[in-house]
Parts: structure tokens; C-alpha cells; sequence
């Protein structure tokens, strides 16, 4: 099962002048997790394959296309062991309580916008 791990990050404004404290929330994948993620994912690549079978004309590219695919995606997926799910803290704008979503393969400094005032604020480690 995958764990949730928390570690502490700052939203700062663009000028660096104001930095508020937040946290970042990671999932990590030990070797068990990564393994059954990545035959989900083989899984869904060779089914797409199979289901595409039926589809005149596109099955010369589709089938072959998500057969090679899958392992491919499967190895990404493997090789990934933490991804980063949000951030939460206070805006050092408006002084808001805040939640960023961010993508798995975002790394550290991230530049993105307040939800609640939309101004520009970077989230970076401590
Ligand atoms: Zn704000």
C-alpha cells in the first residue's frame, strides 16, 4: 500500500518578500506497489490493443501501436517511486488557506497561481 508522507515547503510571492509555510503532500510506492502499477498499466496498454482488434482500418496502427506501448508505459510507471499530490498552506497574498494540486512528475521550485486571489506564488522547499 502506497504511503502519504508530508514535508514541510514555503509559498513565496515573486518578489521573495513574504514567505508563508506550507506543506507538500507525497505518496511514495515501495517495490510491491511500483510492481502492481506497472502490471496495471501493461494491462490496460494490451487490452486497448485487444479491444482495438474490431476497428476497420485503425487496427493496423492501433493494435501494434498499444501492444508496443504497453511495456513502455508500464517501465515509466515502474520507475516512477513518489509522486507529489498538493500543497496546502497560506497564500502569502491574501492570507487564505489554500490547496494546489500538482502533477506527479512536477518538481520543486514550482511556479503556479493562487486559487483563491490568482496571484503568482512559488512553492519551494524550506
Ligand atoms: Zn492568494
Amino acid at each position: 500500500m502506497p504511503l502519504t508522507k508530508t514535508q514541510p515547503v514555503t509559498f513565496k510571492t515573486n518578489s521573495n518578500e513574504i514567505s508563508t509555510h506550507a506543506n507538500l503532500v507525497i505518496t511514495v510506492y515501495d517495490d510491491k506497489d511500483r510492481v502492481k502499477r506497472a502490471l496495471k498499466r501493461l494491462g490496460l496498454f494490451w487490452l486497448l490493443s485487444v479491444g482495438s482488434i474490431p476497428i476497420i482500418f485503425a487496427h493496423w496502427v492501433l493494435v501494434p501501436g498499444f501492444f508496443i506501448a504497453g511495456p513502455i508505459a508500464a517501465m515509466m510507471v515502474y520507475r516512477t517511486s513518489q509522486s507529489m499530490d498538493h500543497a496546502s498552506g497560506q497564500c502569502p497574498h491574501c492570507n487564505e488557506h489554500i490547496t494546489i494540486k500538482l502533477e506527479a512528475k512536477d518538481t520543486l521550485p514550482k511556479w503556479t497561481y493562487c486559487s483563491s486571489c490568482n496571484h503568482p506564488l512559488q512553492i519551494d522547499y524550506t
